[in-house]
């Protein structure tokens, strides 16, 4: 029998210390909490496996917090619990977010190999050591060095390294030079974004002691980041991923082509036969299994967005079979002037729509009009 698939995310809410910048759901832990929380996500893939029973989970990633700091059996157990309640593909791609200062001494890369890790995140952000400084965080280029060479030893073919762009004082030349750090890692994929201070972070209560570069050098950081890892041999898949041909983030496409994935603990988001739901930021609500559905945006607006944010774009066809209507003449006059503004680029056969760079950077207003020819 043809089963259905699913991505399946685990929220792992502790960190060693909370960085500057970070609006994450993740707090301080300890041995004795990991140990009851990693408790709790197994009575909950067991639950979730009899609510969608018949899946097949090709996808799994651990995001946080930091999956790492409950170590590698930790993460391990979590996993052969997965494969004892789900059916789990061959080929699942399996990824661990890691923090380089708490996997480059201690950690066992061959249990995370042995167990079916194949990808790695590693949340860097930078090379530059006053942009970590400025940032929180606690590691060092070595321990980055040292995190992707265990981990390529062992056996893990996909790494994948977190860049910020818009630290206060980031430049084009500092930029270049993390970027080429990343480079000389022989990694295989690069997620780019440009920090956002949000409240109740530290940047945002302290806000006044940081010059936060203004929405045009973030812009200009932004283009400079796409030019430069295109040179480097990372194709831009989506708005903020870059990647080697072949090595895209097949659990982060689901969410971008609504594709169905299941969001186990605190603050984690799921998707499932249409429906949206989420849990909040609280490890006793999530115990409760208290969740909320969300409503926020249409269907249409959704799609629209999520498909936008890919660099293969809007497929007309595709998009006109799925909310059973067609897109009028008007809908391609305005992406005809997108298109000569230089943020589009709109293909006749098949028929699609895709943002440029410079589209990306204004994506909420394109969508916005595009919309309004619907
Ligand atoms: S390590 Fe990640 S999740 Fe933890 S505080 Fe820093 S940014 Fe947030």
């Amino acid at each position: 029998m043809n089963s259905k698939t699913l991505g399946l995310y685990i929220h792992i809410p502790f960190c060693g210390s909370k960085c500057a910048y970070c609006d994450f759901f993740s707090m301080r832990g300890n041995e004795e909490r990991y140990s009851l929380y990693t408790d709790l996500l197994k009575d909950k893939i067991k639950y979730f496996s009899e609510k969608y029973p018949n899946r097949t989970v090709d996808t799994v990633y651990f995001g946080g917090g930091t999956p790492s700091i409950i170590g590698a059996l930790g993460i391990s157990s979590i996993i052969d619990e997965i494969r004892k309640y789900f059916s789990v593909a061959d080929n699942c791609e399996i990824t661990v977010e890691a923090n380089p200062e708490c996997v480059s001494q201690e950690f066992d890369f061959d249990i995370l190999n042995s167990c079916g890790i194949n990808r790695l995140s590693v949340g860097m952000q930078t090379a530059v050591p006053e942009e970590l400084f400025l940032l929180g965080r606690k590691h060092t280029n070595d321990d980055v060095k040292n995190t992707v060479e265990k981990a390529q030893k062992s056996g893990i073919p996909n790494i994948s390294i977190d860049v910020m762009l818009g630290i206060p004082k980031q430049t084009e030349s500092s930029l270049k030079y993390t970027i080429d750090f990343c480079s000389s890692l022989n990694i295989t994929h690069i997620s780019s974004y440009i920090l956002k201070v949000e409240k109740n972070t530290r940047f945002w209560k302290n806000r006044s002691d940081y010059e936060f570069p203004d929405e045009d050098i973030q812009a200009n950081l932004y283009l400079k980041s796409c030019e430069l890892l295109e040179n480097k041999g990372f194709l831009q898949y989506e708005i903020s991923n870059f990647s080697k041909p072949g090595y895209e983030s097949r659990h982060n496409l689901k969410y971008w082509n609504m594709e169905d994935y299941l969001g186990i603990g605190p603050s984690a988001h799921s998707f499932i036969e249409g429906k949206r739901f989420y849990y909040d930021r609280s490890i006793e609500k999530f115990r409760q299994n208290i969740w909320h559905r969300d409503e926020d945006c249409s269907d249409i607006e959704t799609y629209i967005m999520l498909k936008l944010r890919l660099k293969s774009g809007l497929l007309i066809s595709e998009f006109e079979k799925t909310f059973n209507l067609s897109v009028s003449e008007i809908f391609y006059r305005k992406a005809r002037l997108f298109q000569n503004a230089g943020l589009c680029t709109v293909e006749k056969n098949p028929r699609r729509l895709f943002l440029t760079p410079q589209g990306f950077l204004l994506s909420n207003s394109v969508i916005v009009e595009l919309l309004e020819t619907l």
